[in-house]
């Protein structure tokens, strides 16, 4: 596996690769990084991923300084399920001195966009450079980041990348967490008791399936619930797949989105809702 530190040292790699499917990642690997590394494998003639602690992405109140980063393991885990270069930019050099901004407007201003004004231009912005630095035929992404995959679709189709996106399930603990590189901030007691804002979200589900309560009266019990649970909900909303407008109405591409804090850790989650 080729590690690379300048854009010039993986462009000399480049041609080796084939058909390159690309992760964009922030590092402090766990499954969930580790399966879309396997699907690029399986359908891509060779795996990059890229590891960047995105401080465009971040706000000033976030945690960008105490974001973990194990650079080492890291490299380890993705050459066990055989990625074949990784880029892992210096994060002075690569953000040096940028005055150009990617904003796709429409769908990255609602829910991540209303609560982390700027954290969507920030994504957009470095994986447009992380697109043109690699130049990959595919890139994969998690559902995990459900508003994310539809933003950075936009934006593909808008600026007419020559990229075949791939999003991929959401991998979890036993417990129905979502894996997240932030989980780690929780003590062990704090991680198994987080699995409630899944729980919540498939309690809601189940409540929209049913169909004897309106949608509000289930998003409004699924926030009480979160909030009697120690959760401090940010949005709770049942929105359409595509457009990620919120629906009163039960649809059938709907999906629950979610962002709450447990213990001072922003979580995010979603899952699809099936008629
Ligand atoms: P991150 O390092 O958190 O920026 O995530 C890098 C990529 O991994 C993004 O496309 C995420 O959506 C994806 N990802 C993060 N957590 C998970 C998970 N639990 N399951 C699947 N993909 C994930």
């Amino acid at each position: 596996m080729k590690v690379c530190r300048t854009i010039e040292d993986f462009r000399k790699s480049r041609p080796e690769l084939g058909k390159m499917a690309l992760v964009p990642t922030m590092g402090a690997f766990h499954e969930g990084h580790l399966s879309l590394m396997r699907k690029g494998k399986e359908i891509a003639d060779s795996v990059a991923v890229s590891i960047f602690v995105n401080p465009l992405q971040f706000a000033p109140t976030d945690d960008l300084d105490n974001y973990p980063r194990q650079e080492e393991k890291d490299f380890a885990m993705a050459e066990s399920v055989g990625v074949d270069a990784v880029f892992a930019p210096d994060a002075q050099s690569f953000t040096k001195s940028i005055e150009t901004t990617i904003s796709v407007g429409g769908i990255s201003l609602l829910w991540e966009g209303e609560h982390r004004p700027g954290h969507f231009d920030g994504v957009a912005t470095i994986v447009s450079k992380l697109f043109l630095a690699t130049q990959p035929e595919i890139a994969i992404f998690g559902q995990k980041d459900f508003q994310q995959c539809a933003v950075i679709a936009q934006m593909v189709q808008d600026l007419n990348f020559p990229i075949q996106l791939q999003f991929e399930p959401t991998m979890r603990e036993e417990s129905g967490l979502a894996m997240s590189s932030r989980n780690e901030y929780f003590t062990h007691d704090q991680k198994a008791k987080a699995c409630h804002l899944h729980d919540t979200l498939i309690a809601a589900s189940t409540q929209i399936q049913r169909c004897d309560q309106s949608i509000n009266e289930i998003l409004l019990s699924a926030q009480q619930s979160l909030i009697a649970h120690h959760f401090d909900p940010e949005y709770f909303a049942y929105v359409d797949s595509m457009s990620l407008e919120p629906k009163e109405h039960r649809i059938s591409n709907g999906r629950l989105i979610v962002a709450a804090r447990f213990h001072g850790v922003r979580l995010i989650d979603n899952i699809g809702v099936y008629l």
